[in-house]
């Protein structure tokens, strides 16, 4: 009988009947069959029961260098602390002495490559990787979000694999907003300060944390998820802006006070962020408790006019890189000169845009072209300074520049 030995159908109730040696399958049941195991391969893909590949610190890093340009410091601080991490997480059991959890503390200037880092960190590892941002979150009770949501989007990543979310890594930007303001006389409680420090504490720290699955607050009739939080790598980031007079201030007494190791002229004053302190982010605002959570912490440098030269075409997926993709797909060979670069290099630094306004700069620039070249029977297509300059709005860029 031509009948699906799965589901039963007969061969007139479906498209396609496959006959084996001992049965029938029909091509409904396989093509289901095939969702399932796509579905199957992806979660195993990313589970924490699968092995990780542990990369060497120096692989690690080479693996950044492809995608991040500059900031050799911080790449060689993630390189170690995330290789330190995931060794501690495969260490045996029954050994007796404990690697302490490395959770990490980047600052530097908006737009130069923290958030960058920590993603392509997780696109190496293959880990259930989250971004969140630590100003919408306020103490419970208050209107936002509690901590705990901060785990929700891993846990989403990792298709709610628990295993796999609980060694994932979570980033958290804008750390640096929710400093203790205690400045400010006028805020009798605390909502987005000090409150919300507390409670992420106990995130970093590793505790058990139950997670409203679907984020937001929480309701006490919801079913919770239940996270242990033991080894999920945190990495914060934060500009801190206004830092630099901090570590200003603790230069200049150093170098005044007695047995100061570093002479006023030696301080590079363009760059202060480099001299940064465990103790400067807690002058910041951060207290201590938070501050002794994120042992690692990194630093990175204000992008000059050669690293945003160096980011326009280097990075393994630079915007010139996909741009020229685009156009190679309607059989077009786009190019730019030398001098196309250094404008949009130029309307970067001018309008104090940084690496984030470069592609709102060639989005504006490309658009003509993308809008009309599809339809030319065009072989070759060049953008010098001349095109460039004629084509660059500079309000559509002003307006798109925080959507990259
Ligand atoms: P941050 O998190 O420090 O504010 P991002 O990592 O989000 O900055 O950077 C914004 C964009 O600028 C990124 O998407 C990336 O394209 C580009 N970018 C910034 N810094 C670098 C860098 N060092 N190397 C390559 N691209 C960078």
């Amino acid at each position: 009988m031509n009948k699906c030995s799965l589901c039963g159908r007969h061969g007139n109730e479906v498209d396609l009947m496959f006959s084996g040696v001992s049965g029938n399958v029909c091509s409904d049941c396989i093509e289901r069959g095939y969702e399932i195991l796509k579905e199957e391969k992806k979660r195993n893909s990313k589970s924490g029961n699968k092995a990780i590949k542990l990369q060497k610190p120096i692989q690690i890093k080479k693996f950044l260098d492809q995608y991040v340009i500059g900031q050799e410091y911080a790449k060689k601080v993630l390189s170690v602390a995330v290789y330190n991490h995931y060794k501690r997480i495969l260490q045996p059991d029954t050994d007796d002495v404990e690697i302490e959890k490395s959770n990490i503390i980047m600052v530097g200037e908006t737009g130069t490559g923290k958030t960058l880092l920590a993603r392509t960190i997780a696109k190496m590892l293959n880990v259930p990787f989250a971004i969140v941002d630590a100003t919408v979150l306020t103490e419970a009770g208050y209107v936002g979000e509690d901590v705990e949501s901060l785990l929700v989007r891993l846990l989403q990543d990792a298709d709610y694999d628990i295993k796999a979310a609980e060694r994932g890594i979570v980033f958290i930007d804008e750390i640096d907003k929710i400093s203790r303001k205690s400045d400010n006389p006028s805020i009798t409680r605390d909502v987005s300060g000090e409150g919300v420090q507390q409670g992420l504490l106990k995130l970093l720290e590793g505790s058990i944390v139950n997670v409203p699955p679907q984020g937001g607050r929480k309701h006490p009739e919801q079913r919770m998820i239940a996270v242990d939080t033991k080894n999920i790598l945190f990495i914060c980031g934060g500009a801190f802006e206004g830092i630099d007079r901090i570590i200003a201030k603790r230069l200049n007494t150093q170098v005044v006070g007695y047995g100061a190791h570093k002479k006023s002229e030696q301080i590079d004053k363009n760059n202060l962020l480099q001299y940064v302190l465990p103790d400067d982010l807690r002058k910041f605002g951060l207290i201590p408790e938070i501050v002794g959570r994120l042992p690692v912490l990194a630093y990175l440098n204000p992008l000059d006019r050669t690293a945003l030269r160096r980011i326009l075409i280097e990075p393994k997926n630079s915007i010139i890189k996909q741009y020229i993709k685009l156009f190679k797909m309607d059989n077009i060979k786009l190019s730019f000169t030398d001098d196309a670069l250094d404008f949009i290099v130029d309307q970067a630094v001018n309008f104090k845009l940084g690496a984030r306004g470069l592609r709102a700069i060639c989005e504006s620039i490309m658009l003509e072209a993308m809008f009309e070249m599809p339809s030319k029977k065009l072989e070759e297509f060049v953008v010098d300074k001349e095109y460039a300059q004629q084509k660059m709005n500079i309000n559509s860029v002003l307006k798109f520049k925080n959507a990259g």
